[in-house]
């Protein structure tokens, strides 16, 4: 780990260097990389082999999905990931709180997670603060001039982030406003009150579970978008979600 930075006050920005990340492919934006912290009492992770297996006997290691907010490969690659600080709960939120140059990660990956719909004649994008990065990516990626609409929940008007984009960009800031991460409904209202554009779009949704599940429902139900057109994911889940919403 190279370099720290407070985004906001629940979001820090952390880049990382070294060799191993020399070489990446780079295609499609947000791609994502698991991060494997030490378990308790060591000091550097156990990477798995073969795939994603431990040798036996191994101290269970905490895993969790990030996206790459940016990479920039050369004689000194560096890459970027921004973590939501959701508090001391969560072992890689309160790494990241802590987090100082020096500390050291594994990773496996990158995997690629954005797929394009190159015939598509507009973009939706929709998360909470963990979706940020990605759509942050996304909207420099997309081409000049595309049409996105945007919808992001965050806890609070200081959590918001410029987004750089050469798109036709309509991006709507939703703020809990001490409603709680996971159980606000305000994201889903939003997209359900909204005139959305006519034509064929491509619908990236990223965030709680059971919050992606209904925006997806909606979407596909109500809306009557193509389930094939739709890319909803579970980023991670309320203590309260059913285990086996994905
Ligand atoms: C493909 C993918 C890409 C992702 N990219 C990013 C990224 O770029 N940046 C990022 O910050 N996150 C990202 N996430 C989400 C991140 O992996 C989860 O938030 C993860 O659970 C955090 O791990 P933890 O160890 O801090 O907490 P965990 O051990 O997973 O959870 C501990 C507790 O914290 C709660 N919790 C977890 N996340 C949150 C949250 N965001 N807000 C409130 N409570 C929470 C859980 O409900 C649980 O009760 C991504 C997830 C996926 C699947």
């Amino acid at each position: 780990m190279r370099a720290v930075e407070r985004l906001t006050p629940r979001m820090a920005r952390i880049r990382f260097g070294g060799e191993a990340l020399a070489g990446f492919p780079d295609e499609e934006p947000g791609e994502i990389l698991t991060l494997i912290w030490p378990a308790e009492g060591a000091d550097e992770p156990v990477l798995p082999r073969n795939g994603w297996r431990f040798a036996p006997g191994t101290p269970e290691q905490h895993w969790r999905n990030y996206t790459i907010r940016d990479y920039a490969d050369g004689a000194d690659p560096t890459l970027t990931i921004d973590f939501v600080l959701h508090g001391d709960h969560g072992t890689a939120s309160a790494w990241a709180t802590r987090a100082r140059a020096g500390a050291t990660v594994g990773f496996a990956g990158p995997r690629i997670h954005f797929y394009a719909e190159p015939d598509a004649d507009w973009t939706l994008l929709c998360g909470d603060e963990t979706a940020l990065p990605s759509i942050g990516a996304t909207l420099e990626r997309l081409p000049a001039g595309h049409r996105v609409v945007a919808f992001v929940e965050v806890a609070d008007a200081g959590e918001r982030l410029a987004l750089a984009t050469r798109c036709d960009l309509e991006l709507t800031w939703i703020h809990r406003d001490g409603e709680p991460a996971g159980r606000c409904r305000r994201l889903h209202d939003a997209v359900t009150a909204a005139t959305l554009p006519a034509g064929r779009p491509k619908v990236w949704i990223a965030g709680e579970s059971l919050a992606v599940r209904d925006l997806r429902e909606h979407l596909r139900d109500e809306r009557g978008l193509p389930i094939g057109l739709l890319q909803a994911i579970g980023y991670w889940k309320h203590r309260t979600t059913p285990r086996d919403i994905e």
